[in-house]
């Protein structure tokens, strides 16, 4: 057989490298980020058109590149930054692989203007697909500048992969925030499409947070100190009554590196244990100091994951030094969320024997027997039975009233009317609804009797209502006598931006008084004004989990949101009107059966299977 192995040419080579090392425009922001911090720079400005799409520039003060070095720097392996394989355990800069801007090189157009101290002139090379377009002598300041356009132009299915400007943006702010928490001393600042976004002076890390977060920050971090032999602990974490439903805010820096660590997330959520609610995430900013020979960057190309030589003594410093701040700033005592005295044993039951609950399993039942010969004892179970097994309960029942002799004729004991709001449209309560356990609202029909989830009930009422406002256009609004205004960091401002207009359809109005604030004008009817801020924030906490993985569906989502935030609770007393209305809209929904989180809304009891049960 012929040879058939041939070497890849360089610029091939290095387009498969950029595979690992580019993703996105956040990935070249991240390496020139480094190569800036690398180069000793104090001052490093950052800018972006189009998310980073069309432009991504890094422009430092730093040591600069020599002419030989300009040229260089674009070959793969090239480093200033180890020599041997052993520089490779004492790691002290965030390079080290010199594969970035060989492939940077390799799928943008790249112009890099460099000039080291004390030389009259610099360098400027221009590149296009890892090809030298040209490269002279210039008059330029001392650092280095490099511009990267038109990412990805030669490999257009790269290109088309790219998410829409807010998401990439989103993705270039989390890079910016990491490389700038990290580095506190130097100063950034960040402008995307002509307009300041962030601008951070040198300073400590609690200013560098502050700065970049917004100085509502500030009153949620609680210090965490401790040195030991194996690691020094630095940093903050927040408040466990700032702790959010998404991954926000949740910072670790290895030797001033960010990194991912699931484990490491998992010591300091256990320190948190008993002091935030169930899906909650605490949030931290924490900064550890190790022997550069205990660590392994070198698993992952992007280097945001490593491994600790002793990774279970870590874990267990981080966890008792988080517990150890939480206690002294005395956050720690027992705290009690929302607890509602209606969720308590009532009185009467307290001085009862307890008695182990009987479960009854039903071995004949089959899923796919008709609903009319299924014959089960005692409760049927919701998901089995799922839609015909209600509306079989309602077979008189006329779900649209069409006038008043009809409706006289209605086969239970009431008559269902609509209405819109809870006490609106009522004169006198016809649905006989029983509230229990301040949770559930069973109804009585006819032929059986449903026993409701009246916060999935809501939920599902609500979410069909804002799903039409935000499909139609149609907005119901309150409008505020006196406009709140409220503070938001600039990622959370911009995620905000991207439903500005679902929110004013769902009744949420609210203009922009500068980049980070706005004033709310109109809430959503029903929404007590207290509650704006933690709506608001909850909406963004969901979208910012959602968006990554898609594009559309922003009705949907807001929807979602909203209906979680504003539906009744468990634990809320309803009025028999309230019991009667929730009842009504829910089974004038499309889907009265499932919540719009897929949880199911009520269980049905037949009244053949009630008798039955008395018959044993
Ligand atoms: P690495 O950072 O892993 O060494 P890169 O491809 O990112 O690899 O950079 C290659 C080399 O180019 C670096 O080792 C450094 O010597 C030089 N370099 C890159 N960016 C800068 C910069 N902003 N200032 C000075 N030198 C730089
Ligand atoms: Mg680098």
């Amino acid at each position: 057989m012929a040879d058939i192995i041939e070497l890849l040419p360089d610029h091939v080579a290095n387009q498969i490298a950029a595979g690992e090392v580019v993703q996105r425009p956040a990935s070249v922001v991240k390496e020139l980020l480094e190569n800036s911090i690398d180069a000793g720079a104090t001052y490093i400005k950052l800018v972006i058109k189009d998310a980073g799409k069309t432009l991504v520039q890094v422009i430092d003060d730093g040591m600069g590149m020599s002419v030989t070095d300009a040229r260089l720097c674009f070959e793969r392996h090239a480093t200033s930054k180890i020599r041997s394989a052993e520089d490779l355990f004492g790691i002290h800069t965030k390079g080290f692989r010199g594969e970035a801007l060989a492939s940077i090189g390799a799928i943008a157009h790249v112009e890099l203007q460099t000039k080291t101290d004390g030389k009259e002139l610099g360098t400027t090379v221009i590149m296009e697909g890892s090809e030298v377009k040209s490269q002279e002598a210039s008059v330029v300041p001392k650092g280095t500048a490099i511009s990267v356009k038109h990412l990805f132009f030669n490999i257009p299915a790269r290109r088309n992969f790219l998410k829409s400007d807010t998401v990439e943006l989103r993705h270039v702010i989390d890079e910016f925030h990491r490389v700038a928490l990290a580095h506190p001393n130097v100063a950034f600042s960040m402008w995307h499409n002509g307009t300041e976004m962030f601008s951070t002076p040198s300073s400590n890390f609690r200013q560098r947070i502050v700065n970049l977060f917004g100085f509502k920050m500030n009153e949620k971090l609680v210090p965490v100190n401790e040195a030991t032999e194996l690691v020094d602990i630095d940093g903050f974490v927040l408040k466990p009554e700032f702790s959010k439903k998404g991954k926000n805010d949740q910072y670790f820096f290895v030797n001033d590196r960010f990194i991912k660590s699931p484990y490491l997330h998992h010591a300091v959520k256990s320190a948190f244990e008993g002091l935030i609610k169930d899906g909650y995430q605490p949030g931290y900013f924490l900064k550890f100091k190790v022997d550069p020979k205990s660590i392994d960057i070198n698993i992952h190309p992007t280097k945001t994951e490593i491994k600790f030589d002793d990774e279970h003594s870590l874990y267990a410093l981080i966890r008792a030094a988080v517990k150890h701040s939480l206690g002294q700033y005395n956050v720690a005592p027992v705290l009690d969320f929302d607890r509602d005295s209606q969720l308590d044993t009532p009185y009467n039951y307290k001085d009862k024997p307890v008695t182990w609950p009987t479960v009854e399993v039903d071995r004949n039942f089959n899923p796919f027997q008709e609903e009319t010969k299924y014959r089960s004892s005692g409760i049927t179970n919701f998901r089995s039975k799922q839609k015909e097994s209600w509306e079989s309960l309602y077979v008189d029942l006329e779900l649209e009233p069409k006038g008043d002799a009809e409706s006289a004729v209605i086969g239970i004991e009431q008559d269902f009317k609509h209405s819109k709001i809870f006490g609106e449209d009522h004169t006198e309560v016809q649905i006989k609804t029983y509230q229990i356990f301040t949770k559930y609202v069973i109804t009585a029909l006819k032929s059986g009797m449903l026993i409701i989830d009246q916060n999935r009930a809501h939920q599902r009422i609500l979410y069909e209502e804002y799903l039409k406002q935000l499909t139609t256009k149609a907005s119901v609004s309150q409008q505020l006598l006196f406009p709140i205004t409220l503070e938001f960091t600039r990622k959370e401002f911009s995620v905000l931006d991207t439903i500005k207009e679902d929110l004013a359809h769902a009744g949420l109005l609210y203009s922009s008084v500068s980049d980070s604030k706005i004033e709310v004008t109109g809430v959503p009817i029903g929404v007590p004004e207290s509650e704006v801020l933690t709506i608001i924030e909850d909406l963004i906490s969901d979208v910012t989990q959602e968006i990554p993985d898609t594009n559309f569906g922003t009705h949907d989502m807001v929807s979602k949101s909203l209906s979680k935030s504003l539906a009744i609770k468990t634990g809320q007393s309803l009025s028999a009107l309230e019991q009667e209305d929730l009842v009504n809209r829910l089974f004038a929904c499309k889907e009265p059966s499932l919540s719009p989180f897929n949880k199911p809304i009520f269980i049905t009891m037949a009244l053949g299977d009630i008798e039955k049960q008395f018959k044993l």
